[in-house]
């Protein structure tokens, strides 16, 4: 004799339960802890592979300038529009986190610098040419780009995040709506 007990619903509530705690409401990106813990665990299994690993860091141009011109509400629509523009980009294996207000990470896994650089100049452009209507305003804005790849001799998270955000450190001071590479490879191939 046995009781069978159906638990779907409670493993969907705890799913759902999970996808709240894991992903940003707005954008639908992964909150910057989720996302932290991925791009650890990417890099872990990178290293132990050999496969090339990049990361771009995103950031939208003079944003505040949307915010005060717009609303606040738009604004949140613009990134709304954005993330869907990025994942409308990404393969399913490529993660999209939000790491600060207006700042997104782009993790590429199997993917060399060069591609990196492919997908980093047509979300750039892509995000140029794009324009959201909101309450019939037309709304358009820039992003300026940060890439990196793992150099798997010397870079750990904090290393290899802090050189994707130096390279888009550089964008912003070149002038922004702009691809800016970190180019240390460590000996790994360009690809
Ligand atoms: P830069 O080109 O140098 O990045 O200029 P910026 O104006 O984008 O950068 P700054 O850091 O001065 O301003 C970022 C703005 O992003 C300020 C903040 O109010 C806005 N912001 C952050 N999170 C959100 C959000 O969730 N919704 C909206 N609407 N605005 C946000
Ligand atoms: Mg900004
Ligand atoms: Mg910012």
């Amino acid at each position: 004799m046995g009781i069978l007990i159906d638990i779907t619903s409670r493993k969907n509530l705890e799913n759902k339960l999970r996808r709240r705690a894991t992903t940003d409401f707005l954008t639908g990106a992964s909150t910057r802890r989720h996302y932290i813990n991925l791009v650890s665990r990417e890099i872990s299994r990178s290293l132990r592979s050999g496969s090339p690993l990049c990361l771009i860091i995103m950031d939208v141009d003079h944003f505040k300038l949307v915010n005060d011109t717009y609303g606040h509400a738009a604004g949140d629509n613009v990134l709304k529009h954005l993330c869907d523009l990025c994942r409308s980009q990404l393969r399913v294996s490529d993660s999209l986190g939000r790491i600060g207000g207006e700042e997104f990470g782009i993790l590429l896994v199997d993917c060399p610098l060069k591609k990196a650089l492919q997908v980093a100049e047509r979300l750039k452009e892509l995000i140029a040419d794009s324009v959201l209507l909101y309450s019939g305003e037309p709304i358009s804005c820039t992003a300026s780009f940060g890439v990196a790849q793992l150099n798997p001799s010397t870079d750990n998270l904090e290393l290899l995040m802090k050189r994707a955000d130096a390279a888009l450190y550089e964008a912003k001071g070149k002038g922004r709506n702009l691809v800016w590479a970190d180019w240390d490879l460590g000996g790994a191939s360009l690809g």
